[in-house]
């Protein structure tokens, strides 16, 4: 018997925020894009220029904590979203990431943005992520990779974006670069 061929997953795409702000963080990021681009079932497509965030804790802008590095990536996956959060978490762990308090500092933060149009809610895993509309340091970067990107439910990423610098204080808006 002629065995079937394994049907591939189409791609899908996704959006990946990441932040470090501990250690070198450049090299910490441009690491972990290489072990995203070398992933099974994971294309990376675009990374955006890297910028600078100021640290927040849950009470609030911590001018004192160490500046984070962020960014955009853009991948295209066959992988479900699960897999690619568990990938990432792999990835987070190969880079030293420790949990020491939430919305602490860390070598390393890898956050699922949206991907496609999905709406997923569960014990492990919300997309898009809650947070990434009050994010300058999300909306920014990736529009620089994708001017017309859309956050599912939300709305065109640029007018996300123009709101927030609207509504807020711009020392507030630029915060934080690994709240999850
Ligand atoms: P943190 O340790 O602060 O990065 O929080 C990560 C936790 O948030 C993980 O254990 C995930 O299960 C959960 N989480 C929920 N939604 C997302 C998302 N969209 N991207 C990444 N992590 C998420």
């Amino acid at each position: 018997m002629i065995a079937k061929p394994q049907r591939m997953r189409p791609l899908e795409p996704a959006v990946i925020a990441f932040g470090s702000n501990l250690g070198d963080r450049e090299a910490t990021v441009k690491a972990a894009l290489d072990d995203l681009a070398q992933t099974p079932g994971v294309r990376l497509d675009a990374v955006s220029p890297f910028l600078e965030s100021v640290a927040v804790r849950l009470d609030g802008v911590d001018e004192d904590a160490p500046r984070y590095l962020n960014g955009v990536a853009l991948v295209s996956t066959a992988l479900d979203p699960h897999a690619l959060l568990d990938e990432l978490h792999r990835i987070e762990d190969a880079h030293g990431r420790v949990r020491v308090e939430r919305w602490g500092d860390r070598t390393l933060d890898l956050d699922i943005v949206a991907m496609g149009g999905r709406q997923v809610h569960d014990e492990r895993l919300t997309l898009p992520h809650p947070r990434a509309s009050e994010r300058e340091f999300v909306l920014a970067p990736w529009l620089d990779v994708d001017p017309d990107a859309e956050l599912p439910g939300l709305g065109r990423v640029d007018a996300l974006l123009a709101q927030l610098r609207a509504s807020a204080g711009s020392e507030d808006v630029a915060a934080n670069g690994g709240a999850s």
